[in-house]
């Protein structure tokens, strides 16, 4: 079997697909390939199987550049890169990598609302410019988090690990909406539902966004959403870019229509919005939310599964279907 693996992995995975006897190709710049280098790469071999990431837009074209694929496992939970009516229509299997991320991309939710509300990295940029003169009583005042109202946007896996780290690590009250009611995590966690998503938004304190990118969600978050939200609020992004207006929000965070922002992800990625870069009520990071050793190591573990169930015949795990 020939697999073409698309950038950089670590080799967890790489090694359990050749203990199976599976011929790898790494693609070996230290960049994503372009379209045309994508089809030139896949035409190399008569592939079985392509690993790929969420940086490569896996379309009509690039299906076609490798007609003997049986799957396109891709290396994220998210699977907006890749166009899966055209792999249905092809009988290419695609799939991802839930679950084994979850509890990484909370935690680094958290860390990015932690880092916002108590301006860790003004703070980090002033003390290391030599501007600390001594303690002093109005100096970088931040916001308390503790007992807030934190508002959830899509309670999935990573939404509800989120809300929970909010309800029982910090004592806050959790709003969320859904296209989903999750009545058991309501009542394990004293969380509440709104039907609305406008009532979660106006209600909380800190909004973290959630939900996979869909047509239904793209510019869930726009300037007119913005404006609902309360001034005093934080809006924390690490979904998918595009969920969100980012120029809208720019706009907001300038006017002081809320507070702050932390995103992990961006609409144009690895660009920015114009002006966003230059304020200091926002925190970036780039993309980096599972970006952990033990989560990135899982990560291909699993899409190497994946494959291997797919190539010997067997449903893989993780296998994504068409709503
Ligand atoms: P999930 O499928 O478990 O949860 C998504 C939730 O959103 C579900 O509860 C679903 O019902 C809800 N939802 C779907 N459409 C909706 C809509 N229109 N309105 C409201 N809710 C809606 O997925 P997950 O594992 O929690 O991952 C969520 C997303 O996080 C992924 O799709 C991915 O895009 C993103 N993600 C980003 C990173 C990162 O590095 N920043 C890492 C992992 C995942």
């Amino acid at each position: 079997m020939k697999i073409y693996i698309t950038g950089k992995i670590p080799e967890g995975g790489i090694d359990k697909l050749k203990a199976k006897g599976y011929e790898i190709d790494v693609n070996p710049k230290d960049k994503v390939l372009s379209k045309k280098e994508l089809i030139s790469a896949l035409k190399q071999k008569p592939y079985d199987a392509v690993l790929c990431l969420l940086t490569d837009k896996i379309d009509k074209e690039i299906l076609e550049a490798v007609p003997t694929a049986k799957i396109f496992a891709n290396y994220a939970v998210g699977f907006d890169n890749i166009d899966l009516k055209a792999a249905a229509e092809k009988k290419i299997m695609i799939t991802n990598t839930p679950g084994v991320l979850t509890e990484t991309v909370a935690e680094h939710t958290f860390a990015l609302m932690l880092a916002i509300s108590h301006r860790i990295a003004e703070a980090d940029k002033f003390t290391k410019a030599g501007n600390y003169k001594g303690w002093a009583p109005m100096l970088l005042l931040g916001t308390d988090l503790s007992h807030k109202i934190l508002g959830i946007i899509g309670l999935g896996r990573i939404g509800s690990r989120v809300a929970y780290h909010g309800a029982k690590g910090f004592d806050m009250k959790v709003v969320y909406y859904d296209v989903n009611r999750n009545e058991e995590f309501e009542k394990e966690f004293g969380a509440e539902f709104r039907l609305n998503i406008d009532d979660v938004l106006g209600l909380a304190d800190y909004i973290s966004l959630h939900v996979p990118l869909l047509d239904s969600t793209r510019h869930l978050i726009n300037a007119e959403k913005l404006k609902i939200m309360k001034p005093t609020a934080y809006l924390i992004n690490t979904s998918r870019g595009p969920v969100l207006d980012e120029r809208a929000l720019a706009e907001a965070l300038k006017n002081k229509i809320i507070k702050g922002a932390a995103l992990d992800v961006f609409e144009n990625e690895p660009q920015l919005a114009p002006g966003l870069a230059e304020l200091e009520n926002v925190i970036l990071t780039p993309h980096i939310a599972s970006a952990t050793e033990e989560t990135r190591s899982k990560m291909s573990d699993l899409a190497a599964t994946n494959i291997i169930e797919a190539l010997e015949g067997r449903i893989p795990p993780n296998l994504v279907k068409i709503s």
